[in-house]
């Protein structure tokens, strides 16, 4: 005897796992499969949402939008849960050169960018240790999102639905009948949504697709700080849900699948950590994460060419935090039937490669 589902979300990561709770709130009836694979990347993160990024300092693509929607998103949460989830931050960026501060200064005088710059030349409580010739960038309007949190509140939610199952998805027990799909004992009507994160490589059905990994490394330390706003230069120290622990991070490593955690990377964050922070400081942990992302970095939503019911919705990179609320939404609209999706994330810019197989 088989149950009957609209949609199975094979991944619960931050992708998944807000996109099944949408669906399961608009009356859909959902399951989810998911373990906490070695270079998972949510539970790593540090759920910073940074407005403007890059050595030009620019806006990030598409901010006004993506801000709009993940606010509205998060808030809907915290209210759903009654937890603050999404913080108010401000980024400390130490500036190093002189090149580094002009450029800061000239954005800082275009209209669209003076409410979201500042600039200090002094030391602040949060940065004891600015070096001569070096000074503050202040970017005012960044968010911190409590992912663990929202993460854990969300498993615990599936949980007392009993609609998500701690295993991993064996792409070979897929079968299909008439339209419907069919996995275990589940007989699927709307279609399997795929969001496993990096390990995308491994779907047989969509493992055509242009991604790359990029892996990151963090570390988490007990210390006293007077702040919870965050400190950027060559890595970012940033607040936890845990107020005397605090958050360092993190490299980007192209291309490179090995969960393993990196000694020689651990103790570059480790010598961050004492240059910046004054007094003590305890060491906790360090943990790897693998960003999924696609060649053109932009996120990847929408159906395959030719298997009718497998979604996809992948690509996060290195900002899922601000990019899944307006990711979520649109493949909400998407499976409902009531917009497209833009040609920037769609599936479809990549069809071509698909049938060159
Ligand atoms: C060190 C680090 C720091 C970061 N900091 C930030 C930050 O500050 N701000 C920000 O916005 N982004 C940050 N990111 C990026 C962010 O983590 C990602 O954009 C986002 O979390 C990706 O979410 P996802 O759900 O697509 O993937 P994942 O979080 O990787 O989730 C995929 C899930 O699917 C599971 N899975 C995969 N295959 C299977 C299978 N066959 N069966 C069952 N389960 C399976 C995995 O185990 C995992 O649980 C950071 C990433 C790293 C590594």
């Amino acid at each position: 005897m088989k149950t009957e589902i609209d949609y199975l979300i094979v991944g619960a990561g931050l992708a998944g796992s807000c996109l099944a709770w949408e669906l399961i709130q608009s009356g859909e009836e959902v399951v989810l499969t998911d373990v906490h694979l070695e270079g998972a990347s949510s539970l790593v993160s540090a759920g910073i949402i940074n407005p403007i990024t890059g050595k030009r300092y620019v806006k990030t693509w598409n901010w006004d939008v993506l801000e709009t929607d993940f606010t509205h998103f998060y808030q809907r949460a915290e209210a759903f849960f009654r937890m603050k989830l999404l913080h108010q931050r401000k980024i400390y960026q130490i500036l190093d050169t002189i090149e580094e501060e002009n450029q800061w200064l000239s954005r800082m005088m275009q209209q669209e960018y003076a409410e979201f710059l500042n600039w200090s030349k002094h030391s602040f409580d949060l940065c004891p240790n600015l070096q001569a010739g070096q000074s503050l960038g202040i970017i005012e309007r960044a968010y911190q999102l409590d992912i663990s949190k929202l993460l854990n509140l969300l498993r615990h939610f599936f949980k007392s639905l009993n609609v998500i199952r701690e295993k991993v998805f064996n792409y070979q027990e897929i079968t299909r009948e008439d339209l419907h799909w069919m996995y275990q004992d589940l007989w699927i009507k709307k279609g399997i949504i795929f969001a496993e994160g990096y390990r995308i490589f491994e779907n047989p059905f969509f493992n055509w697709l242009p991604s790359f990994a990029v892996k990151g490394q963090r570390i988490l330390f007990e210390a006293v700080r007077s702040t919870q706003d965050l400190l950027k230069s060559e890595y970012t120290i940033a607040s936890t849900s845990d107020e005397n622990i605090f958050w360092c991070g993190s490299n980007y490593e192209f291309q490179n699948t090995n969960p393993q955690v990196d000694p020689g990377e651990e103790r570059r964050q480790q010598l961050f950590i004492q240059n910046q922070v004054d007094g003590e400081f305890k060491f906790l942990n360090s943990q790897c994460g693998i960003r999924p992302a696609m060649k053109d970095r932009r996120p990847v939503i929408g159906e395959h060419p030719h298997l009718k019911g497998l979604f996809v919705m992948n690509g996060l990179g290195t900002k899922g935090s601000s990019l899944t609320p307006y990711v979520v939404n649109h493949m909400i609209r998407f499976l409902k039937g009531t917009a497209s999706i833009d040609k920037e994330m769609n599936i479809s810019r990549f069809y071509h490669l698909k049938d060159k197989l």
